[in-house]
């Protein structure tokens, strides 16, 4: 006997939200807004808040939010309406993990997987998100229109054609001429070869700068990673410019929003929340960053922050944490040693690090997270014992620290494997033997084994294989990517696709790169259109 899939009960999610505006409903035009994971993860990402915000802000629209849970028809949060009977959807996909519950909410929708078996009367499905800005040959087979850039520069755009066009082809015809939007249909870059580059359209820094555009939470909930919490998006980008990561490479120069504006959000959370959660790839370089935190402690919030860069760990960020409740702190040292730091492009040494978890143990904190990557260009098992060796020497801060006070306090010891992305320092990179990465993980997780109060977290060598096929991919792995909607898993994939994948994965990346038809755009947005939206 089939069972019956269980239906999507938002009831108690909708009772617990507490919203920051409260936007009317009834726009005489909505767009579905949907997330291609469970609620929990998708309510955690300030891009989808941005979203709702920005589409609400805009005459005679509103949305309605999908998520993952559950079997059956998607439907909405806000009405328990159907994803399928949404003219556009607007997808935000931020992790290629994701790319396999997009399939499948799709599916459960009725809506054509592939784009070129959808016909007038089905629903025009858009990607935007980082994924989209990093790779999206992997999803082209199934996207009609990709959104390339910030929110506030792309939406005005997408909304206005779909208020003035008459059906589904006339949006994505008009959508193909437009800077930032990236059309699979008529952007063929693995077909035509070099085409002119589509342009990613970024928030600058003036626009950083400027009135409406700090994205805050819009609905605060407690069923999020950040629970309760108001986020305030503090910067883009990174100072830093370590060669694997993207946020640095991929979302431009550092810039940071005005402290002015970041305060004056603050009178928006207080209706909701006396929790804040200031966020960004680094939180701790914004210029006024032991400001912003005594004047939100001066007004009553708990404060916590992401992680912070080495060197933006200071006495005064310290104390405004502390003093606002927070006991945990993250630090992201990647390596163990300073020479594989220098060559990740990550020149702190380790004898600053200490300076700083020193610190961080006499102001009061308790719990430590370190991040590591293993896998990386020319690292040996030496460098990986460097890992266990630093930890244990944070170990001893924190016991000499913490003695004193009778508090006992942990460290947790991230460790993820080296994912070469797309326009990053290393995009070109292969990713290390698997046999090699195994033996890495298992000196890990017995050393750590032996640290009493510190643990270890490590990724699967297996995800890290697919995860780096699956952002490096062009068009072809949309067949993977369906068999692995449709229940098969990544070892069976990985093992039955291996000629196809071993060479994507395993060795360099020479000559022209796929990924390369989009380049970071600055084109200013009309000013009459950006005004219509924020
Ligand atoms: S410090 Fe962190 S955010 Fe900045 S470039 Fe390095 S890894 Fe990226």
């Amino acid at each position: 006997m089939s069972k019956k899939p269980a239906r999507q009960d938002w009831r108690p999610f909708r009772s617990d939200e507490r919203p920051v505006e409260r936007f009317s409903q009834h726009g005489r035009y909505v767009l579905a807004l949907a997330y291609a994971n469970t609620y929990h993860v998708g309510m955690s990402s300030l891009a989808l808040h941005r979203v709702y915000e920005l589409v609400h802000q805009r005459p005679e629209w509103s949305c309605q939010r999908f998520f993952s849970d559950g079997d059956g028809m998607p439907l909405s949060v806000e009405s328990d309406e159907p994803l399928g009977s949404f003219g556009a959807i607007a997808f935000s996909i931020s992790f290629e993990e994701d790319y396999v519950n997009f399939l499948r909410m799709l599916e459960r929708a009725g809506i054509p997987g592939r784009r070129s078996e959808r016909t007038r009367g089905d629903s025009l499905v858009i990607v935007g998100g980082s994924c989209a800005m990093i790779n999206p040959l992997p999803l082209s087979e199934f996207v009609d229109v990709f959104a390339l850039g910030a929110a506030e520069n792309v939406l005005p755009e997408l909304l206005g054609a779909l208020e003035d066009e008459p059906d589904r082809e006339a949006v994505i015809e008009r959508l193909a001429d437009r800077p930032g939007f990236y059309v699979p249909e008529r952007h063929r870059p693995e077909v035509d070869g070099d085409l002119p580059k589509i342009q990613k359209l970024e928030l600058t820094e003036e626009q950083m700068r400027a009135p409406g555009n700090l994205p805050t939470t819009a609905i605060v909930t407690p069923h999020t990673e950040f629970s309760d919490k108001f986020l305030i998006e503090m910067s883009r980008g990174c100072p830093e410019k370590c060669l694997y990561c993207w946020a640095t490479f991929g979302m431009g120069r550092f810039r940071w929003h005005s402290t002015e504006y970041i305060l004056e959000s603050l009178a928006r959370a207080r209706g909701v929340t006396d929790r804040l959660g200031f966020i960004a790839t680094a939180v701790g370089d914004h210029p006024e960053i032991e400001r912003i935190l005594q004047e939100a402690k001066a007004l009553g919030f708990r404060s916590s922050v992401s992680s912070i860069r080495i060197p933006a760990v200071t006495g005064g960020v310290l104390s405004a944490l502390r003093e606002s409740g927070d006991r945990s702190i993250t630090l992201a040292p990647e390596t163990g040693s300073d020479e594989l730091r220098i060559k990740l492009n990550k020149p702190i040494p380790n004898s600053l690090l200490l300076d700083k978890v020193r610190a961080i143990f006499r102001h009061g904190f308790t719990q430590l997270k370190l991040y590591f990557i293993i896998g990386l260009p020319d690292e040996s098992l030496a460098d990986v014992q460097a890992i266990l060796d630093l930890g244990a020497r944070c170990r001893d801060l924190m016991l000499e620290e913490l003695a004193p006070t009778g508090k006992i306090g942990s460290i947790h010891l991230g460790t993820n494997v080296l994912i070469p992305k797309p326009y990053t320092g290393w995009q070109r990179v292969a990713v290390a033997d698997p046999a090699e990465l195994k033996e890495k993980i298992a000196l890990l997780k017995k050393g750590a084994a032996e640290l009493p109060n510190v643990t270890l977290g490590s990724m699967s060598v297996r995800q890290a294989i697919w995860q780096t096929y699956i952002s490096r991919a062009g068009s072809e792995a949309a067949e993977m990517l369906e068999l692995a909607a449709s229940g098969e898993t990544v070892a069976s994939l990985l093992r039955r696709f291996r000629e196809r994948v071993r060479p994507e994965v395993f060795e360099p990346m020479p000559g022209r790169l796929r990924w390369h038809f989009m380049r970071a755009g600055r084109v200013p947005v009309e000013p009459a259109l950006a005004g219509r939206v924020g």
